[in-house]
């Protein structure tokens, strides 16, 4: 059994999943199943990643071969910003599902907290290069996704993204119907989001950390960027453990019960980034890899500074 963690629907969420953005649709199926295989039982995907239909042929293929039943499975998608107006929320999850090939995700969750313009455009920029608003208020589209528990399509709904006020507004939401699940935030020693977890876990509401080796294929990267696996302190860690600066970048969170999800296309890294069973870091080991801490972001999310629901602008 993969250590899982219990989500405020009773459900388990797998503490280690792999991650889709930017794998190729020519890679993506092929990553699916070495990670099925390997024992991967949680795939995280989007709807903005344009590539779900070919992790369903992954996981269809799976399913398909007996190697895992749907059941044991624990699939995630998200609502993009362009869809938050509440009459656009369930057919856009109905796309997912139709490709993903399944009747239901076991988590939805809100991509962002900031809504944009409807249409074809996945980011709608204005001429200042700022994401245009559809004046949506996330709330409501709390209140389209909760209609989405109700009918049967996704298990459970949580956020992406969200800071504390964010995630208060929703919990304290009259008439509020299901708490958010999860928060997936950008999580690695370069941003440990100690007050965020800690808010989340005390009110329930688990916590996965994206871009836990800091994400160097984005394509904004820049050379001056810090870079977590070549980090001295990491590195030294992980000779220590007679592990690799991956896996230790990834046990960090489990050790603090938050989900971690790695993307891969390159099977040996799969294989390897769930190998995080068979070792533990020390007290010393966490604090010092805390000690990293640099509020540093892979993701400002530079376009949506303007817009009204912004998350970064206050403490956490
Ligand atoms: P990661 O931190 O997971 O880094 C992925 C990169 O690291 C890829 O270039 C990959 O290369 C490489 N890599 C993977 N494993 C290893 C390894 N063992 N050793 C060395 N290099 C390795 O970045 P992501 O930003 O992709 O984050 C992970 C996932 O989180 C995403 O795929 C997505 O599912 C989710 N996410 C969610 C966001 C949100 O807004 N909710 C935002 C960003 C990410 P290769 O594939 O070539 O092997």
């Amino acid at each position: 059994m993969i250590p899982a963690v219990t989500l405020n629907t009773g459900a388990k969420m797998p503490i280690v999943g792999l991650g889709t953005w930017q794998s190729e649709p020519g890679k993506v199926t092929e990553a699916v199943k070495v990670a099925i295989s390997a024992g991967y039982r949680h795939i995280d995907g989007a709807y903005v990643y344009k590539n779900e239909k070919e992790v369903g042929a992954g996981i269809a293929a799976m399913i398909d071969q007996g190697v895992v039943k749907r059941d044991e499975l624990f699939i995630v998608s998200k609502l993009w910003s362009t869809f938050h107006l509440p009459p656009l929320v369930k057919g856009v999850c109905l796309t997912t599902l139709s490709d993903l090939k399944l009747d239901y995700v076991d988590l939805y969750l809100m991509h962002l907290p900031c809504g944009a313009k409807p249409g074809d455009e996945i980011l709608p920029l204005d001429e200042h290069g700022q994401l245009i608003s559809d004046d949506s208020n996330f709330l409501d589209t709390w209140e389209a996704m909760e209609e989405l528990v109700d009918a049967g399509l996704v298990k459970a709904i949580g956020v992406s993204n969200f800071n504390k006020d964010q995630i208060e507004a929703i919990l304290n939401k009259p008439g509020l119907k299901y708490k958010p699940a999860n928060n997936q935030i950008e999580c690695h020693p370069f941003l440990t989001q100690e007050k965020l977890i800690n808010y989340c876990h005390s009110k329930g509401i688990s916590v996965t950390a994206y871009s836990p080796l800091g994400s160097p294929d984005r394509p904004w990267a820049s050379s001056k960027d810090p870079s977590l696996l070549e980090e001295p302190k990491i590195k030294a860690i992980a000779k220590k453990h007679n592990k690799t600066p991956a896996q230790v970048l990834m046990r960090f969170h489990i050790q603090r019960n938050v989900v971690v999800i790695a993307k891969s296309v390159t099977p040996v890294r799969i294989k390897e980034n769930f190998q995080l069973f068979d070792f533990e870091l020390s007290e010393d080991d966490m604090k010092t890899i805390l000690s990293l801490n640099k509020n540093w972001r892979g993701f400002p999310l530079p376009w949506a500074t303007k817009h009204k629901d912004y998350p970064h602008n206050t403490e956490y």
